[in-house]
């Protein structure tokens, strides 16, 4: 993994790629690479013990021609001005990609939270939505869950804000639990569009599923759903890793089972039913049909790249592959299907879930997968089709053409305010 490059810079350089296929203005490309604000916040939290704690927290809200912000929120030690920029930029470009009506943000706390309590953990997300207050809302800018956040962060999130502001207002937030104005389908949801569009991916390409052999690199959220799922498709998932390290089986693992097991140890490693564990690095460059990086950006570099032996990528975590990767696998054939499309059933059915909180009326989960479905179904067309109009270089820089389209589309709707 390369921690020299800068997402925030790969944001930009994917953003010129797809310029180079559209005739804008030097001032129009502009907007389209920078946040219009960013909150760095400074948030000291009471520790258990009694002493106090400092922790930085972020907010970037990079674009809103589109809809409110939206995006999630992250804790992890490696959060960082930059980071938070690029990952809002990434959410601009994803909601416009599956056409929902959003704009892009995104937030984070720079924290290890294995290293706290709950308590610890509950008073520090109080902290941030304090901050966050008087920039949410539910037409301005709506968090959601992220690396290390989920639905016990949202609730607290949901529940100062709502105190504060002296109203009930569900919709502030996404990933929220069922019983605080969730949406069913939202835990599964990621994991979900990464098996859609792999499908649609292997159909495209006159690739057999059920012929393929699958490698996941990372196994939280979304990369264990993503595996169960993609074995349900027939195809056979041989390994899976953490930060652990990796755990192989030539005849496939029992994804589920692999999921209990990390939930019980805390890692994959361990595992029974596996023939053979190695290094991380390894499942990367491992000799299989599909490989799936649902971890964090930069997992893939241009030197790991080089040794990358499947043939498809379907990007589950945000920004796996530095752009010096991406061109190597352009050169080589690779083909990548971006982060932008495949991991947006996750803000897909956030947004339904605020749907739900808005008109107070709750959907079954067969209707959120069936909506679900027609979103990255439809999105997949609208890159096959790009991809082909344009004859783009990679499927990325097609998905960047449709979106950046939308969203300068919705600017010069809007004008320029003087
Ligand atoms: N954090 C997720 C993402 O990166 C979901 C964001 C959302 O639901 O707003 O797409």
């Amino acid at each position: 993994m390369s921690d020299e490059v800068n997402p925030f810079e790969s944001l930009q350089e994917q953003i010129e790629d797809a310029a180079e296929y559209l005739e804008y203005s030097t001032d129009v490309l502009e907007r389209l690479k920078h946040p219009e604000r960013v909150l760095e916040t400074t948030l000291s939290v009471e520790m258990d013990d009694g002493s106090i704690e400092v922790f930085k927290g972020f907010r970037s809200q990079f674009n809103g021609d589109r809809g409110p912000y939206k995006g999630g929120i992250r804790y992890h030690p490696q959060v960082s001005r930059d980071e938070v920029k690029a990952l809002s930029g990434w959410m601009v470009y994803k909601c416009a990609a599956v056409n929902i009506p959003y704009g892009g943000g995104k937030g984070g706390i720079k924290v290890d939270p294995r290293n706290y309590s709950a308590d610890e953990m509950e008073r520090l997300t109080r902290s941030f939505a304090k901050e966050l207050r008087p920039i949410i809302g539910e037409d301005r800018d709506i968090p959601a869950p992220d690396v290390n956040t989920g639905q016990r962060e949202m609730n607290w999130i949901k529940d100062t804000y709502e105190t504060l502001e002296n109203t009930t207002e569900p919709g502030v937030i996404t990933g929220k639990a069922i019983e605080s104005g969730g949406s069913e389908g939202r835990t599964e949801a990621t994991g979900r569009s990464v098996m859609l569009t792999t499908r649609e991916a292997f159909d495209y390409l006159g690739r057999d599923i059920e012929e393929a052999t699958v490698a996941v690199q990372g196994y939280g959220n979304a990369g264990s759903v993503a595996a169960r799922l993609i074995d349900e498709l027939g195809a056979s998932v041989v390994a899976v890793s953490d930060s652990s390290g990796a755990v192989y089986n030539g005849d496939g693992l029992d994804a589920e089972a692999v999921k209990d097991h990390k939930r019980e140890t805390g890692s994959v490693t361990g595992y029974e039913g596996a023939d053979e564990e190695f290094g991380n690095r390894d499942l990367l460059t491992m000799d299989v049909d599909l490989l799936v990086p649902a971890a964090l950006e930069n997992a893939i570099d241009a030197d790991i790249a080089e040794d990358v032996r499947a043939d498809i990528i379907v990007e589950a975590a945000n920004g796996p592959l530095t752009p010096a990767a991406d061109d190597v696998m352009a050169e080589r054939d690779v083909y990548v299907f971006p982060d932008i499309l495949a991991n947006a059933g996750g803000v897909t059915v956030s947004y339904f879930e605020w749907v739900q909180n808005r008109q107070r009326f709750y959907w079954d989960e067969e209707r959120v997968n069936d909506e679900l479905e027609r979103v990255i179904t439809n999105a997949f067309r609208d890159l096959v089709d790009a991809y082909e109009s344009t004859d783009a270089e990679t499927f990325r820089t097609a998905m960047y053409v449709v979106a950046i389209e939308r969203v300068v589309d919705a600017a010069e709707e809007a004008g320029i305010w003087p």
